[in-house]
C-alpha cells in the first residue's frame, strides 16, 4: 500500500562529471534514486544542468554493473574470486609491506583519479607520503589540467584560475582556444549563448581544428593545424605590441620579462603564423584588434592547450596576452582554464600529484617537506621525485615499480600507447585496482579489487573550475561490500602501518569525511588557496564556496584584481618560450593527424555514461572522421571500414565524411575502447610524448595513415 512505500528524501549535491560542478537534488525512496534534478540554490549553476546531469539518476546501480564484492587471485593462471572485505584489506596491506620490505617505497605506484573527492585524495597523499614514504602518486588529472597547472604558476605565481563564471555574462570579448565547451561543458555554454543574445556586441573568437557545435556561436573561426597555438598566440601578441594594443603601465607595474618575450613575438608575424597555423593572417589580426580593444577579455580553454608536448608554452602564451593588455583581475577578464575532471581542483589542493603537496606546496622544497610532515604528526617525508602518469607506467614496464594501486580510473584505456600501458599491467607484481564499476577494462589486470563507494555514496567534498568548493552528501548506502575510497585507503593504511610502523596506525583513525577536511583545511592556511577557515559544517550552513576564503571578509569571485601575484616580488612573469612542433610530425609514411575529443553525452572510458541508453542516441557508435577531400584521395567511401594506424597501435571503425575539420586532419572520440568495439580506442594510438614541464601527454596528436579495407 502507498502507505508503506519509504519516503522519498532530498539531498543537496554535486554532479559528478564534469569541472563545471552544477549543484544537483538528489531525490531518493529507499535504496533507489528517483530523480537527480538541477539545484537552484547552487551559485555555479542556478539549477541548470546538461544531458549528462539529467540523466544521472540510471547511473545509480545496485546490480552486476557494480563491484559488490572483494576479488582476489592468487597467481595469474587463476580467476579472481570473491573474498571477504576484510580479508582483502589484510591482504593489500600485507602485500604492500612485503614489497616495502624487500624492494623499498619507489616499488610502489599510487595512480588516482580526478573523480574522487578531496577527503579521498587527502587520505591517499598521506598514505603514499606519510606511511609508504613515496612521492609515486600521481592521477588522471595528469592527463587533464597539468599543463594549465603549469601554466599558471610559472606565469602567475599559483595554480589558481584566476576568473569565475560570472565573467561570461561581463565579457566583450571570449577567446575560446581548445575548447569544444558546447560538449565538455555544457552549461557554461549555455550561459556564454545567452550573455551573446543579450549583448550581440561580444565577440566570440573560437580556435580548433575542427568546426565544433561550439563555433555556432563564434563570430570567427580560426581552424588551426593540430598543435600550433603557440604560434597563433605569439602573433596575436606581436600585432597587440604593433597596434600599441598593450597596456604598458600594467606590465611594467606588474610584470617582468616583456621585452624578452617581446624581441621572441617579433618573428611571429601574421604572415609567418599563418604558414605554421593555416590561418588567414587577416583572421589574426582581426583576432588581436578585437581582444586588445572591444573591451574585457576572457579566454576559456581545455585540453587542445593542456594535451599537448607543448602544454606548458601553449598556456603561458595565452596567458601573456592576457598580462599584456592588462586584462585579468576584472569583471569579464582573465585567463580561465576549464577543469575537466569534477574534482580535478581539489586533488590539487590535496596534493594528490607527484608533483604536489597539500596546499599547493612543492615537494622539491624541503620547507614545505617540513610543514606538511609537522602538521601530519611524522618526522619528515620523502624527497626523491616522484613518478608522473606516463612515467609511472613506465617503470612498471621496466620492472622498478612493483606494486600499482589504481583508484577509480581506467588506465588501460585512457592512457594513450595503450599496448605500452598493458604491458606494464600484465609486468607488475600485483595491480590493486579500487573501482566501482564492473565493466572497466583495467580490471582484467586487477589481482586484487577493492569494492569502491561511488557518487551519490560518498561524503565529501569537490572544487570546481571556478575555485568554488562544494559538498557532496551521501544519499544512499553503498550497495554490497563497497565502501567510500578514503575509508578503503585508511582501513588499508591501519593494516600496514600494524606491519611497518604501528606508532602510524592512529595517523588514520578518521571518524568522518568532515575530520579529514578539517585537517586538510588547516593545511591551506597562508598558502594562495587558503580556505582554513572552511569546514563542513559551514559549507551545510552557508552553501557552497569560493577560495581563498575569508570568513568574514568580502568574497573574492576574482583574483589578482589589485595586480599583486604569488610570485616572491608581486610580479607576474612573461615566460620567453618558442613555437614547438608537434611530438609527431605528419611523414609520408604517415601523413595525416589525428586528433581527440569528447561527445556531448559521454565521459570518459563510459564506465557510468555508457550504461544509460539515453545517453547513446547522440552517438551511437564510434567512428573516424575524415574531411571528404581526404576521403576522396584516399578511395574511402561514407560508413566503409577503415583501419587506422599509428606507430603505437591500430584499430578499425567506419569513416564518416566530416567537412567540420580541416582537410589533413582525423578526428575520433575518446570514449570508446574494448568494451564496446572490436579492438582498442582511440588511446591505443596515443602519442605518450609529455610535455618537459607538466609531464602532460600529448593525447591531442599522432600521425597515423587511413586506409579502407573493403574498398572494391
Ligand atoms: Fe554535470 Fe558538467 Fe553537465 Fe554540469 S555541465 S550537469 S557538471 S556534466
Amino acid at each position: 500500500s502507498p502507505s508503506l512505500a519509504p519516503p522519498v528524501r532530498t539531498v543537496a549535491s554535486v554532479c559528478c562529471y564534469c569541472g563545471t560542478g552544477c549543484g544537483v537534488q538528489v531525490r531518493t525512496q529507499g535504496e533507489r534514486v528517483i530523480e537527480v534534478a538541477g539545484d537552484e540554490s547552487h551559485p555555479s549553476s542556478h539549477g541548470r544542468l546538461c544531458t549528462k546531469g539529467m540523466n544521472l539518476a540510471a547511473t545509480v546501480r545496485r546490480d552486476a554493473s557494480r563491484v559488490l564484492t572483494a576479488q582476489l587471485r592468487r597467481n595469474r593462471e587463476e580467476e579472481r574470486r570473491p573474498i571477504a572485505l576484510h580479508s582483502a584489506l589484510s591482504a593489500a596491506a600485507r602485500r604492500l609491506a612485503q614489497t616495502l620490505r624487500q624492494h623499498g617505497p619507489q616499488a610502489i605506484g599510487l595512480y588516482l583519479s580526478g573523480q574522487l573527492l578531496t577527503e579521498d585524495y587527502a587520505v591517499f597523499n598521506k598514505l603514499a607520503r606519510a606511511l609508504i614514504g613515496t612521492n609515486n602518486i600521481d592521477t588522471n588529472s595528469r592527463l587533464c589540467m597539468s599543463s594549465a597547472v603549469s601554466g599558471y604558476v610559472r606565469t602567475l605565481g599559483a595554480d589558481a584560475p584566476p576568473a569565475c563564471y560570472e565573467d561570461l555574462d561581463h565579457a566583450k570579448m571570449v577567446f575560446i582556444a581548445g575548447s569544444n565547451m558546447a560538449y565538455a561543458h555544457p552549461v557554461l555554454f549555455r550561459r556564454l549563448e545567452a550573455a551573446k543574445a543579450r549583448d550581440p556586441s561580444m565577440k566570440i573568437v573560437v580556435v580548433d581544428p575542427r568546426r565544433t557545435d561550439t563555433c555556432e556561436i563564434a563570430d570567427l573561426h580560426l581552424q588551426i593545424s593540430a598543435g600550433t597555438d603557440v604560434a597563433l598566440m605569439h602573433a596575436m601578441l606581436n600585432v597587440l605590441i604593433w597596434e600599441d594594443l598593450v597596456d604598458r603601465d600594467y606590465i611594467a607595474r606588474h610584470t617582468e620579462g616583456f621585452e624578452a618575450l617581446k624581441r621572441r613575438v617579433h618573428e611571429y608575424t601574421p604572415r609567418a603564423a599563418q604558414e605554421i597555423c593555416g590561418v588567414p593572417a587577416e583572421d589574426i589580426v582581426r583576432c588581436a584588434r578585437w581582444f586588445g580593444s572591444h573591451g574585457p577579455a576572457l579566454s576559456l580553454y581545455t585540453m587542445g592547450l593542456n594535451q599537448s608536448s607543448s602544454g606548458t608554452a601553449k598556456n603561458a602564451a595565452l596567458i601573456h596576452l592576457h598580462l599584456a593588455t592588462g586584462q585579468i583581475g576584472k569583471p569579464g577578464a582573465g585567463p580561465f582554464s576549464l577543469t575537466g575532471q569534477p574534482n580535478a581542483m581539489g586533488g590539487r589542493e590535496a596534493g594528490g600529484m607527484a608533483t604536489l603537496l597539500p596546499g599547493h606546496r612543492d615537494p622539491g622544497d624541503a620547507a614545505h617537506r617540513a610543514q606538511v610532515a609537522a602538521a601530519w604528526g611524522v618526522d619528515s617525508l620523502p624527497d626523491t621525485p616522484g613518478l608522473t602518469a606516463v612515467e609511472m607506467f613506465d617503470a612498471v614496464l621496466e620492472g622498478k615499480v612493483k606494486v600499482l594501486w589504481i583508484a577509480g580510473t581506467n588506465p588501460a584505456q585512457s592512457l594513450p600507447n595503450q599496448a605500452k600501458v598493458r604491458a606494464a599491467l600484465r609486468r607488475a607484481e600485483f595491480v590493486i585496482v579500487q573501482e566501482a564499476y564492473a565493466n572497466t577494462e583495467t580490471l582484467e589486470y586487477a589481482d586484487l579489487v577493492l569494492p569502491a563507494a561511488t557518487w551519490p555514496e560518498k561524503d565529501g567534498t569537490m572544487t570546481n573550475s571556478e575555485r568554488r568548493v562544494s559538498r557532496v552528501r551521501t544519499a544512499l548506502r553503498p550497495p554490497g561490500d563497497a565502501r567510500p575510497d578514503w575509508q578503503l585507503a585508511c582501513a588499508v593504511a591501519r593494516r600496514l602501518a600494524a606491519e611497518i610502523a604501528p606508532a602510524k596506525a592512529p595517523l588514520f583513525r578518521y571518524r568522518s569525511a568532515a575530520e579529514i577536511f578539517a585537517e586538510h583545511a588547516r593545511l591551506t592556511a597562508g598558502r594562495d588557496l587558503d580556505y582554513s577557515a572552511l569546514s563542513h559544517a559551514l559549507l551545510d550552513s552557508e552553501g557552497p564556496q569560493q577560495w581563498p576564503f575569508a570568513p568574514q571578509g568580502a568574497a573574492c569571485p576574482r583574483l589578482y584584481a589589485d595586480g599583486v601575484f604569488p610570485t616572491s616580488d608581486g610580479r607576474a612573469r612573461f615566460m620567453d618560450v618558442a613555437y614547438t612542433p608537434v611530438a609527431e610530425r605528419p611523414t609520408a609514411r604517415r601523413p595525416l593527424r589525428l586528433t581527440t575529443g569528447r561527445l556531448r553525452d559521454q565521459w570518459h572510458t563510459m564506465s557510468r555514461s555508457g550504461l544509460v541508453p539515453q545517453l547513446a542516441r547522440h552517438v551511437e557508435e564510434p567512428c573516424i572522421h575524415l574531411h571528404p577531400q581526404d576521403m576522396e584521395r584516399l578511395k574511402i567511401a561514407g560508413e566503409q571500414l577503415v583501419e587506422v594506424q599509428s606507430e603505437r597501435g591500430a584499430l578499425v571503425a567506419p569513416a564518416q565524411p566530416d567537412p567540420a575539420l580541416k582537410p589533413g586532419h582525423v578526428y575520433m572520440p575518446m570514449h570508446w575502447g574494448s568494451g564496446y568495439m572490436a579492438g582498442d580506442g582511440v588511446n591505443a594510438l596515443g602519442n605518450d610524448a609529455v610535455d618537459p614541464l607538466s609531464h602532460q601527454p600529448e593525447l591531442k596528436h599522432s600521425a597515423v595513415s587511413v586506409r579502407p579495407l573493403d574498398y572494391a
